[in-house]
């Protein structure tokens, strides 16, 4: 088995601070790692941090958690080549979760043989979903944009290798069992419109918990999760909270507060204990976090402000874990 070294290196962007968080373990199968490397930790409008994305490596293959708009920029900015990628999960349907999927498609077709299916010409990116957002992927999102190839109707399989996730089934990578976490994105209307969030398990090593997408209003179904997790990455808008008196005056309604997160009490939500708070690494947030502003305009240090109440911190684009 190939050998796969932990890598100290964090690329710094947008900020001095950066840290590492490592697990060190002696694991039974020696010494191999999985390298997480924050790509973007951005919210979907960010122009500093790009949009929410995880890449994976391990053994010499490469995940991507989500694929947002702005993902092919951060790539570029991170030194990451479209050829590299074997792998992409997306959680749902925003832009800043798929909107990088196109030109990864035309990054990695075979235009020499121009095959009409995948496996007619070079190696494509495998595409795990969830089976029931596949069909919307291709038919709602991508197909606008990729099915009218110069003499034939593409499909999802003309670019990618689908691989659909049935619920309550998991998904093996890399020698990780990997179960989707339905999230509380968004109630349309009467209708619960998820996002899927992963917890990535394997004998040995730290438990990973990605929410993805979700709000604070499920805290209890998904607690077995965040206690089960040993690292946590938490998608935290910062918009709406007022820092100088520490309240939520709004929150978007699609994605966990921080005043939530941090239990304050005017966010009238569910309390999460220290140990989990301790475990929770802060992502997808706003620009304002960089400008060291809360959304009203009032002088903020988001980092000190996350250490007091108790999170591991937000998240910096290039920062890298070992576990
Ligand atoms: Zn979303």
């Amino acid at each position: 088995m190939e050998q796969y070294f932990a890598v100290f290196t964090v690329i710094e962007y947008n900020t001095s601070r950066y840290e590492f968080n490592f697990f060190e373990l002696s694991t039974p199968n020696g010494g191999l790692f999985m390298k997480i490397t924050t790509v973007g930790c951005g919210n979907a409008f960010s122009k500093r941090n790009f949009n929410q994305c995880y890449m994976l490596d391990e053994g010499g293959r490469r995940l991507f958690v989500d694929f947002g708009s702005k993902i092919p920029d951060a790539m570029n900015h991170l030194g990451i080549d479209f050829k590299t990628i074997d792998d992409v999960y997306i959680s749902h349907q925003h832009a800043d979760h798929i909107g990088g999927l196109e030109e990864l498609a035309f990054m990695r077709y075979d235009w020499v043989k121009r095959p009409q299916h995948y496996k007619e010409g070079k190696y494509a990116p495998r595409l795990i979903v969830n089976e029931v957002l596949m069909n919307d992927l291709w038919n709602k999102s991508l197909k606008g944009g990729l099915a009218s190839m110069e003499g034939f109707d593409a499909v999802l399989e003309t670019f990618f290798e689908p691989v659909p996730v049935r619920a309550n089934e998991k998904f093996e990578w890399q020698g990780w069992t990997v179960a989707l976490v339905q999230q509380i994105h968004a109630m349309t209307g009467s209708i619960i419109w998820p996002s899927f969030g992963l917890i990535f398990e394997k004998q040995g090593h730290p438990t990973v918990y990605f929410t993805t997408d979700s709000q604070h209003c499920s805290p209890r179904q998904i607690e077995v999760f965040y206690k089960k997790a040993d690292i946590i990455f938490q998608d935290c808008e910062l918009t709406g909270v007022n820092m100088k008196d520490r309240s939520m005056v709004f929150k978007s309604g699609v994605h966990a507060s921080y005043a939530e997160l941090a239990g304050f009490p005017s966010a009238n939500a569910a309390v999460l204990s220290p140990e989990i708070k301790g475990k929770m690494w802060l992502s997808h947030y706003q620009d304002f976090y960089n400008e060291k502003k809360d959304f009203f305009g009032n002088p903020v240090d988001w980092d000190h402000e996350a250490a007091t109440d108790g999170f591991k911190g937000f998240v910096q684009v290039g920062q890298e874990f070992e576990i």
